[in-house]
């Protein structure tokens, strides 16, 4: 049986640089599954979907197919065939896959995928529902989670070091929307597990993150040992 860490929280609290870290160092593969709602994201706007249409959503739905490969340890996301890994990461792509991540449909497809992908092997798996829906038996649970105004620094200094303009108010309005509609949403809405270990990162390095969840990770017996 796969060993497997769930890993929940809000936009820009740092789940993916986190996990990605911590599965580097306990040999495990991490599974980014907000990459997946991206790609279904942008297979909807460049269909030219319209995103407030939930049954246009969910039957286009059937036409997508997203596979997940590991290249030199990399995820790589493949829409239809297509590798879509430097499309996925824009405010424009995230905001469209928190409207398309509301839809039955899409969240039962996806889903699947995810519990595939733990089933087959050793994993930390970031994203809103892992503890509470895709692996409530998972054998770590993690909230990771930090203020808005420390995500949304995060997140401004991430975009203006890659060269992007953007403005730090309008960054935080959307994260705080974003986290609005995931955790108001009727499917899964974003919640901690009532079993998972609160970690907030509003005041910690990016090391004592890693640090504290591979602390939670080695605790027991038989969990992985950096
Ligand atoms: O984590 P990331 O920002 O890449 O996720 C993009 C969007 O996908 C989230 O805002 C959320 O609406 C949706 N999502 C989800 N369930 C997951 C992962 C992501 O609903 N497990």
């Amino acid at each position: 049986m796969s060993f497997t860490v769930a890993v929940d929280g809000p936009a820009g609290a740092g789940k993916s640089t986190i996990a990605k870290a911590v599965a580097k160092r306990l040999g495990m593969i991490y599974v980014d599954t907000g990459s997946m709602y991206r790609a279904m994201a942008l297979f909807m706007v460049r269909k030219g979907v319209d995103l407030q249409d939930t049954e246009s959503i969910a039957e286009n739905c059937e036409d997508v197919d997203i596979t997940i490969r590991y290249e030199d340890g990399v995820q790589v996301v493949y829409l239809n065939g297509e590798n879509v890994n430097a499309l996925l990461r824009t405010e424009a792509v995230g905001n469209a896959a928190s409207a398309v991540s509301a839809v039955g449909a899409v969240r039962k497809k996806l889903v699947w995928l995810q519990q595939k992908l733990a089933s087959e092997s050793d994993c930390i798996m970031d994203g809103r529902d892992i503890g509470t829906c895709v692996l409530p038996n998972a054998d770590r649970k993690i909230y990771l989670t930090a203020s808005s105004d420390v995500r949304a620094k995060r997140r401004y200094e991430e975009l203006t070091a890659k060269g992007e303009t953007c403005d730090l108010a309008k960054i935080k309005a959307d994260i705080e929307e974003r986290d609005y509609r995931d955790m108001h949403r009727e499917i899964s809405p974003l919640k901690k597990a009532e079993d998972a270990i609160l970690l907030d990162s509003s005041d910690l390095t990016i090391e004592e993150v890693i640090d504290a969840m591979i602390r939670i990770c080695s605790d027991k017996d038989g969990a992985p040992k950096a």
